[in-house]
């Protein structure tokens, strides 16, 4: 039996009549911009965020680009953020001309440090952007009052973590805005392309809506500099017939995370080491107390990875490296200066860091088969 990383098909045969209807209307209407789907749906996603508002748009990356335009980063600025995530989060920053100073990450989570957050601050410090990495929340209680202390906004990159919660605190609603993203491997995933950006505060809200389109107001007159970040009225839609689902598809994800662990932890393998060592070669994902882990990933740790990898693809198991390579030490953002070394909790997790099949439809002989071949290699 193969197990894919990711089964799209499994979970569209299950919405397909609610998916094509949803399709059929946008098409009838042919209203493909803005519009009564996407105006239903940003009142959905904020109620579904807990938040006052939300502002679909065109994608996870284009949000974090619009949450950094709206709080003024630009030229000669600094934003501190993780070096462990998708390159998009610095990017963002780059394409500004501000600068992205990293922060070494926590190994129990692959987020964002606080206790080495402080001594990355600098007057030149503009924003922090908390990187909610495979579905678990930063620890954004110490980071809040390290932000609060300094003066700083707080930009959430949730693209992986939607619903997810910290002591009943959902994503989204601990700093200024949260972006999201609906990229298809999400755990609610559009047809293509697809972001938004939750906020409480309404003038940020209507600042977003502004840069979404132009910055015009009215239209043909710019008040400000945006660009074209809308969300298609068909994704809206799609995203509409997707979202009464997603706390169903996120229990399934958690009890799948739930079946590994009681697997692994029968296997012998210590489910309470965050990180691998000649006793313990293999590590399960640390859940935060408090935490409302929404499961995007479940990512084990191995000092043998790549040959770990390479065993699970032989034996027909996707898996995914997230990510092999820090932002540190990425090409596009040598100039910054980043060396080995540098964040060795970024770069030990970027070495033994695979991400095995967690999504909802996932069965329960298929989890068997995924740690029946993990616990063959390391046994060895
Ligand atoms: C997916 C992702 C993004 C970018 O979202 P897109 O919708 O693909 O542009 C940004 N940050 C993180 C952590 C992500 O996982």
């Amino acid at each position: 039996m193969s197990v894919p990383l990711l089964d799209l098909k499994a979970q569209y045969r299950s919405i397909e009549r609610d998916v094509q209807a949803a399709i059929a209307r946008v098409v009838d209407s042919q209203h493909f911009i803005n519009g009564p789907e996407v105006d239903a749906f940003e009142a959905e996603l904020a109620a579904y965020s807990r938040t006052r508002f939300a502002v679909g748009c065109s994608s996870g990356t284009d949000a974090l680009l619009m949450a950094l335009m709206a709080l003024g980063v630009g030229q000669g600025d600094e934003v501190v953020t993780s070096p462990s995530t998708f390159v998009a989060t610095a990017m963002c920053v780059a394409r500004l001309g501000a600068r992205a100073v990293f922060v070494d990450v926590d190994p129990r989570t692959h987020n964002l440090d606080p206790s080495k957050l402080e001594a990355a601050l600098t007057p030149k410090t503009k924003a922090i952007i908390p990187v909610h990495l495979f579905g678990q929340l930063a620890d954004m209680g110490a980071i809040l009052r390290i932000a609060q202390t300094w003066g700083l906004p707080v930009i959430e990159d949730g693209a992986q973590a939607i619903g997810s919660e910290l002591n009943g605190q959902r994503c989204g609603t601990f700093g200024a805005v949260g972006c999201l993203s609906f990229f298809p491997s999400k755990n609610l995933g559009a047809f293509g392309d697809a972001g938004g950006l939750v906020t409480n505060d309404e003038a940020l809200a209507k600042q977003l809506k502004l840069i979404r389109a132009q910055g015009q107001q009215p239209k043909y007159f710019s008040q400000l500099i945006g660009g074209n970040f809308r969300l298609d009225a068909l994704q809206a839609a799609i995203l509409r017939a997707k979202l009464p689902h997603l706390d169903a598809w996120t229990q399934a994800r958690q009890a799948n995370a739930a079946r590994y662990r009681a697997l692994f932890t029968q296997a012998g393998v210590d489910g309470t080491q965050v990180k691998p060592s000649p006793a313990h070669p293999l590590t399960l994902p640390q859940e935060q107390p408090g935490a409302r882990h929404i499961y995007n990933q479940f990512v084990l740790r191995s000092t043998r990875r790549d040959a770990l990898k390479q065993h699970l693809t032989e034996r027909g198991i996707g898996t995914e490296v997230y990510y092999p390579q820090p932002m540190h030490l990425q090409a596009c953002f040598s100039s910054w200066g980043g060396k080995p070394g540098q964040f060795p909790e970024a770069e030990a997790a970027a070495d033994e860091s695979l991400a095995i099949p967690i999504y909802p439809e996932l069965s329960e002989a298929q989890a068997r088969e995924v740690v029946a071949a993990v616990m063959a290699f390391v046994r060895g």
